[in-house]
């Protein structure tokens, strides 16, 4: 077979580093975020095409069929997953990079001679072992298959300054003696401080994680591209950290946490204020649609803030078509956006976006505080952990110190939720008890259906 000349190979790995940057910018707005993905995902074929065809493939059937193996994998899986399980789907994937950067690291540690290359491997399993597990039991807390709660027990800080000592020490025996067991046992003790890392680290705080881990697999794909000697994978692996660490600093200071903080504080971590029952005896003031349409009648400024459950219930068309309507009536609406408000980063932008809401429409929560103390009518809908006071007034809150929608300055609150059961950080939401506030229980796209016509007949 006729290879690939290096200087053709070399020109595929420039137009697909390009091509990375490029989908990187593009992914920073919802309108060019498709066409992005598409050309990260081009890039990465041409990556992949160009390496297959310049060197001799020594297991080619192997190769070929673990990536049509994968590919069906990824493919079947992407195309059912609802949009509310995308950040379990990245989290996922994200594990699943770092366990692969672990693992090439490991099949090199034989042909690895010289220590420097050792320490770069030892490096790549180690972060490439967090990453894998830290993302798995993140992927847990968002299906709901582990408590989104912090999980803290008597010894945990010593536990884990164990596990690294024994880390450094695994690490250093690896890059003097060149023995391969110390690799793996470098990758076991990546593992369990992924798990320990990220158990201990309570709801609000678990979007800074998701960054954060994601920003590990990149640091170990890169590390990995040290290891193989491979341009491609060395830019790929630092613009996945270099993003990932950049986008973890913006959301720890947007939620008014450090990242140290919220790794390190961890082992301080502590359940007070959680509830999670949502099964509280006092009264609460229920609504129906109807009620929120006359409100609304009154209303000359309103404040729609989504949340988690506007996604959940798809209410996005239904919240973008009222604000339309009450728009036209020459009601000043706009929506109150959280920065960490449904599962994922920029979440509530992306679907709202995808409903055909004007982006000025779309207030930032710094510009959108001020405004609600002349606000008349808020309506939350599907959303509780950012606009829990308690982040406020409760120190022992796993959610003290983040920064909230400070709806309650408003005349008057009413939520769109199904229950009183608290939000992902599992913590009742005193707000439902203040006097100007009131529920209307049921899902969000049904309530907001009713609503809708209600306001179009009293028009
Ligand atoms: P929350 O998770 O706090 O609350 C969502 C609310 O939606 C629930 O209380 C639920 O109440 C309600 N809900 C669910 N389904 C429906 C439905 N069909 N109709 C109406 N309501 C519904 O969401 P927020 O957006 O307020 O806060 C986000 C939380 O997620 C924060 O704690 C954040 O830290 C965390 N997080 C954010 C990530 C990000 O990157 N944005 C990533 C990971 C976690 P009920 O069951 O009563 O209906």
């Amino acid at each position: 077979m006729i290879l690939l000349p290096p200087e053709v190979v070399t020109v595929c790995y420039i137009v697909a580093a390009v091509l990375f940057i490029l989908a990187l910018k593009g992914l920073g707005n919802p309108r060019t975020a498709r066409r992005a993905n598409l050309l990260g995902a081009g890039g990465a074929a041409i990556a992949v095409l160009a390496y297959m065809l310049s060197v001799e493939l020594r297991n080619p059937v192997w190769i070929i069929g673990a990536i049509v193996v994968g590919a069906v994998i990824a493919v079947a899986t992407a195309r059912r997953v609802q949009m509310t399980q995308m950040p379990q789907l990245v989290a996922a994937f994200n594990g699943v990079g770092g366990g692969a950067a672990a693992l090439v690291a490991l099949v090199e540690v034989g042909h690895s001679e010289s220590p420097w290359s050792l320490v770069v491997v030892a490096v790549t399993v180690l972060i490439g072992g967090v990453s894998l597990t830290g993302s798995f039991v993140t992927f847990g807390k968002l299906q709901g298959l582990v408590t989104t709660r912090a999980v803290t027990f008597p010894g945990l800080r010593a536990l884990m300054i164990a596990l690294v000592l024994a880390a450094v020490g695994a690490g250093a025996a690896l890059v003097i003696t060149g023995d391969a067991v110390y690799a793996f046992v470098l990758v076991a003790l990546g593992l369990l401080l992924g798990v320990f890392l990220v158990l201990p680290i309570g709801g609000a705080d678990v979007p800074i994680v998701i960054s954060l881990l994601n920003a590990f697999t990149g640091l170990a794909v890169a590390a990995s591209g040290l290891v193989l000697a491979n341009v491609l994978l060395l830019i790929a692996g630092t613009l996945v950290g270099a993003s990932g660490t950049i986008l973890t600093m913006a959301m720890a200071k947007a939620m008014g946490r450090t990242v140290t903080g919220i790794v390190f504080g961890a082992f301080r971590a502590t359940v007070a204020g959680a509830s999670g029952g949502g099964a509280s005896d006092r009264p609460v003031r229920t609504m129906d649609a109807d009620d929120v349409a006359i409100l609304l009648d009154y209303a000359q400024r309103v404040v729609i803030v989504p949340g988690y459950g506007l996604a959940v219930a798809g209410a996005h068309h239904a919240a973008a078509e009222l604000a339309e309507v009450l728009r036209e009536r020459g009601v000043d609406v706009v929506f109150g956006i959280h920065p960490v408000a449904g599962r994922m980063p920029g979440h509530m932008n992306v679907l709202l976006a995808e409903a055909n809401v004007p982006y000025d429409a779309l207030v930032e929560m710094d510009d959108v505080n001020p405004r609600f103390k002349t606000t008349d009518l808020v309506l939350v809908v599907g959303a509780n952990d950012v606009v829990n006071p308690a982040a406020k007034t409760s120190p022992g809150s796993p959610i003290y110190g983040m920064p909230i929608l400070t709806v309650a300055d408003a005349q008057q609150v009413v939520f769109l939720k199904r229950s009183l059961n608290p939000g992902f950080a599992g913590i009742d939401n005193e707000l439902f008890f203040d006097p100007k506030v009131s529920i209307v229980l049921g899902d969000a796209k049904h309530t907001l259906t009713k609503l809708l016509s209600a306001v179009k007949t009293t028009a």
